[in-house]
């Protein structure tokens, strides 16, 4: 059975598109009816591979959004100049089909029984795996407290913000806006430094357990931080999106 399971996440196929969701004006959350779904863990992702009618391929990766248990959801920032995410967001319908394999990796992921606490970092599209970390704890009744620091440029591109409104009990969601910040913002309004992790971070002699996602640089500035202020870097776990995303 383990085989079985195994030969279907590393096999493509095709599943439809059953709703396509703006989150801002540049994010789109696509839910995929994936059949024979084997089920995923809260922090993996899936391959996603586009052909044209040259049959020129492209492929990337896309955490999934959703917590173990939904439907399958990823949620992808445009860029501009992209290859593949401008066709995500701006063509794609529900009804459409999408060519995946998944679901992928098995160390960016977090369970009830991997503790915490849970300090989150999320810089722009970064915030994807770890709201559905966010949602497996609720779903599951973990009462793991969490915090979610996430670095958005402006109010206007927060991805989930309804969502993070309303967070769980136990959970604290903290908002940094680098670019611009509406009249009377009260959160933060810089770059994620060792600085504001100094404010915000869980100490470290608490053995936190600290998810950091987001572009590559934020990534490296982040996790650096926290491995300086003390934590071990066993319990700094890190998921990079490349040279895009915005923070
Ligand atoms: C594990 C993982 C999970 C991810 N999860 C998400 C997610 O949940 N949501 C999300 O939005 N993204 C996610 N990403 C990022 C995603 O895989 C894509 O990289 C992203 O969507 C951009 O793809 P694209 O084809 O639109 O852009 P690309 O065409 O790949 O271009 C990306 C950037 O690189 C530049 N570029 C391209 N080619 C060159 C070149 N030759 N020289 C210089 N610059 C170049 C482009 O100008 C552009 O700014 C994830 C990545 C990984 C690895």
């Amino acid at each position: 059975m383990a085989g079985t399971a195994l030969r279907r996440r590393l096999s493509w196929q095709v599943a439809p598109v059953s709703a396509v969701v703006p989150e801002t004006p540049s994010v789109r959350t696509i839910t995929l009816d994936v059949p024979d779904w084997p089920g995923h863990q809260a922090g993996q992702h899936v391959d996603i591979r586009l052909t044209d009618e040259d049959g020129y391929v492209a492929e990337r990766s896309y955490s999934i959004a959703s917590a173990p248990g939904e439907p399958v959801a990823i949620t992808v920032e445009r860029l501009d100049d992209g290859e593949v995410s401008p066709y995500l967001t701006d063509e794609l319908r529900a009804g459409d089909e999408l060519e995946l394999r998944g679901p992928i990796g098995g160390y960016f992921v977090w369970a009830p029984p991997d503790g915490g606490p849970l300090l989150l970092l999320a810089g722009g599209s970064g915030i994807v795996p770890l709201r559905a970390i966010l949602r497996h704890r609720q779903r599951t009744g973990s009462a793991v407290p969490a915090r979610l620091l996430y670095s958005s440029r402006t109010l206007a591109d927060v991805i989930y913000h309804a969502e993070l409104d309303r967070p769980a009990d136990g959970v604290e969601v903290i908002h940094t806006l680098t670019r611009q910040q509406p009249p009377g913002w009260t959160g933060y309004a810089r770059r994620v430094d060792a600085g504001l992790l100094g404010e915000v971070a869980w100490p470290a002699a608490m053995m936190p357990l600290a998810y950091v996602c987001g572009p590559t640089s934020f990534v490296e500035t982040v996790s650096q931080a926290l491995v300086q202020s003390g934590y071990p870097p066993e319990r700094v776990k890190t998921e990079r999106f490349g040279a895009t995303g915005g923070s």
